[in-house]
Order: structure tokens, then C-alpha cells, then sequence
């Protein structure tokens, strides 16, 4: 049993696949080839923005986020505790201080009530001027963005969604990809949308911050690659990687929806044994994972027992980020018991469109104790 199935979804697609790879090899126009172009343009009307730019992986679309809103030294940067490193990662690497504020254990995503109350709190002589608000929606769930929207406004902090998880999810007809004042994703291979290697995109509805972000991804170009007006990276999300993704965005609603039926297979199934994930009302999650939390100090035992029966499964995450070694200069006033718990209690089960019922029945049946 795979824990994600890439191989199975290839096998579907592969014709296709294989011809749009044909069609790069031979234009040769490698570095923002036409594909790039197509894609943006299908990823802008998928999550009803104005625009979206392809670059090198989620994790530089998160800086180039940071830097097209001016994000830089003297500034602090509010971030949840519980997700993947590159989300706080960005926030010192152009020079600016995270700070962190703890999740809401049934959604695993950020506290608006919390995001509040560090606000009040902060301390800008100490901590540099609050500028931005990093969400993340964690396991494909987006996050409250009704409530988080209401409070950067109220605040005057520009808003990030880090989508690198929820490509495909939604809250009514507001899809991810869509909140904040700009949205990153990630086209690593094993998220909802994924590629061949590494690539991801940021989406924004302003005219201004798209010009940024454009010129940021080559260098901080100008009216061409060698008039450089802005200190930029490289980063750009390959042609080649951009016509593997035409091919799978087409079947990305039919692969959610079959994840959907899983996921509701599973809480039906383990229901009053562990802590199930729940899906709010009018939201869509991508299900990224299914993430279910079991009793602190029986996740290893639960682990190793599966494991002998052959059934994979992960841990998302072991350590909130304010307890990693490399955040710690930024950690020392972070008081976050909800991410501390989750990072004890969380357990990620197999979950992917090519999975059979029976599959998921002995994932069940393991876990149930039930196995062989
Ligand atoms: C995967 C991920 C990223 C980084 O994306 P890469 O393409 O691997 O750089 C950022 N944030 C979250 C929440 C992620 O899951």
C-alpha cells in the first residue's frame, strides 16, 4: 500500500503526459516556455484570480510574496506554529522576525482569536513593526479567512495565504489560492496539485504586486533580464513542469472528490476511537492528508502496529516550529500548548484518488485493532 500514489495517477494520464513532454522537447523554449503561460493563465481562472505567476517551489513563492509586499528587516511577520519549516522559514531570510501564534485543535490552522490576542500584545520597539499575516490551511483545509481577512484589515497588515497544501480547496465559491493579498502554492510532487520535481505559483488580484512578482522571479528585472531595478532570485517554475501540470489540473476536481469519499469512509469508520478531522460548514478541503490525533503517548505503539501489518503512515508535524533548533532566536515568547499537543497527538493516514476501498478497509481494520 503507497502512502500517496503517484504512479497509478502517471499510469492514467501517461499518453497525454508523455505527448505535451514531446511538444517541450522539440520548441526547446525551456525557461518560461508557452506552457508557463497556459498554465497561469488555467490556474488564474481555476482560483478566479487576476493573476498567476509559476515559480521555482513553494517555498520561494512565500519569499517573493515577502518581498514584492516589502517585507524586510525592522519587521515581524505573525505565523502559525504548527506547519511545514518553509512557511516561518521565509520570514528571517529576508531579514524579518516570525512571530508565533498558535492553531485551533479541530482545524489544525490558525486562531483567529489568538492571531488577535498577539496583536494586542506585540511589542513593535522590541519586535520590529507587525507588517504581515502568514495562514497556512494545513492538510488541505483553508483556514478561517472570513475572521483572519476582518482582523489584518482592522490592523493594516497585509494578509499571505500559503496555499502550498489547499490548491483545490474552497470556502463556498472562494477557492484557495484566492485569500489574502497574496497566495502561494506548491507543485512539489506529493501535494494535491503536484509535478515532476519542484515548482509552485503566486496568485494575487493586484495589477502592481503581479508586476513585482513577475520582475522578482528573473532577477528583479526591468523592460528586459540585463535592466535590473530590484535585487530578485531565480526563480521560475520550469516549461517542462508546466506542461506536466496541464495534463493533471484537468482531473484535479475528480481526484478530490474520490479523496472526499475516503475521507468520509474513514470518520464513519473510526468514529468515537480517535479525534477525527472535521471539515466545517460551506468549506472544501484539498485533503492534502487525513489527519486524525490519537491519545499522547499511544501514537508510536498505534504506529509500530500498523507498520507490521503493512499500512504507512506519517507524522505531520513532530515539532511546531517554535520548538525548532534554527527558530529559536524568534521562540522565546511563543506560547502555543495547542501545537505543542498536536505535534504529539497527530497521525497521518494513507489517503490518495487511486486508493481501493479495500486498501482502506485494512488501514481500518488495523487501526481498529482488528487486523488480520
Ligand atoms: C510544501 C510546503 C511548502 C513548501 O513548498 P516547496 O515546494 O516544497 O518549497 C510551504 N508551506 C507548506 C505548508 C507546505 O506544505
Amino acid at each position: 500500500m503507497e502512502f500517496i500514489d503517484l504512479k497509478s495517477q502517471y499510469q492514467r494520464l501517461q499518453a497525454r503526459i508523455d505527448a505535451r513532454i514531446k511538444t517541450v522537447l522539440a520548441h526547446g523554449q525551456f525557461i518560461l516556455g508557452p506552457e508557463v503561460r497556459e498554465l497561469e493563465q488555467q490556474l488564474a481562472e481555476y482560483c478566479g484570480v487576476r493573476h498567476a505567476i509559476g515559480v521555482a517551489n513553494g517555498t520561494d513563492a512565500l519569499q517573493l510574496a515577502l518581498m514584492a509586499l516589502e517585507v524586510g528587516p525592522g519587521d515581524a511577520v505573525l505565523t502559525t506554529a504548527f506547519s511545514f519549516f518553509a512557511t516561518a522559514e521565509v520570514i528571517p531570510l529576508v531579514g524579518a522576525r516570525p512571530i508565533f501564534v498558535d492553531v485551533q485543535e479541530d482545524s489544525f490552522n490558525l486562531d483567529p482569536a489568538a492571531l488577535e490576542q498577539a496583536i494586542t500584545v506585540h511589542d513593535a520597539t522590541r519586535q520590529g513593526k507587525l507588517k504581515a499575516v502568514i495562514a497556512v490551511d494545513l492538510f488541505g483545509l483553508p483556514a478561517d479567512y472570513p475572521r483572519l481577512e476582518a482582523i489584518c484589515k482592522k490592523h493594516n497588515l497585509h494578509l499571505i495565504e500559503d496555499a502550498a497544501q489547499s490548491f483545490g480547496g474552497a470556502i463556498g465559491t472562494r477557492k484557495a489560492g484566492s485569500f489574502g493579498d497574496i497566495s502561494t502554492t506548491s507543485f512539489f510532487p506529493a501535494k494535491p496539485l503536484g509535478c515532476y520535481g519542484d515548482g509552485g505559483a503566486v496568485f494575487t488580484n493586484s495589477d502592481e504586486l503581479a508586476t513585482a512578482l513577475k520582475s522578482l522571479r528573473v532577477h528583479g528585472k526591468g523592460t528586459d533580464k540585463y535592466d535590473n531595478v530590484r535585487i530578485g532570485l531565480n526563480s521560475r517554475l520550469d516549461t517542462l513542469q508546466a506542461a506536466i501540470l496541464l495534463e493533471k489540473l484537468p482531473v484535479l476536481d475528480e481526484e478530490r472528490e474520490r479523496k472526499q469519499e475516503f475521507l468520509e469512509r474513514y470518520n464513519e469508520s473510526l468514529q468515537g476511537a480517535f479525534a477525527l478531522p472535521r471539515i466545517p460548514d460551506g468549506y472544501v478541503s484539498a485533503i492534502a492528508q487525513y489527519t486524525l490525533r490519537v491519545e499522547s503517548g499511544q501514537r508510536s505503539a498505534l504506529q509500530n502496529r500498523l507498520r507490521n501489518v503493512g499500512v504507512p503512515t506519517q507524522i505531520y508535524y513532530h515539532r511546531a516550529l517554535h520548538r525548532q533548533p534554527a527558530l529559536q532566536a524568534y521562540a522565546h515568547k511563543a506560547h502555543c500548548p495547542v501545537s505543542d499537543r498536536l505535534s504529539e497527538q497527530v497521525l497521518s493516514l494513507p489517503i490518495h484518488a487511486y486508493m481501493t476501498n479495500h486498501e482502506q478497509d485494512n488501514v481500518i481494520e488495523a487501526l481498529l485493532g482488528r487486523f488480520p
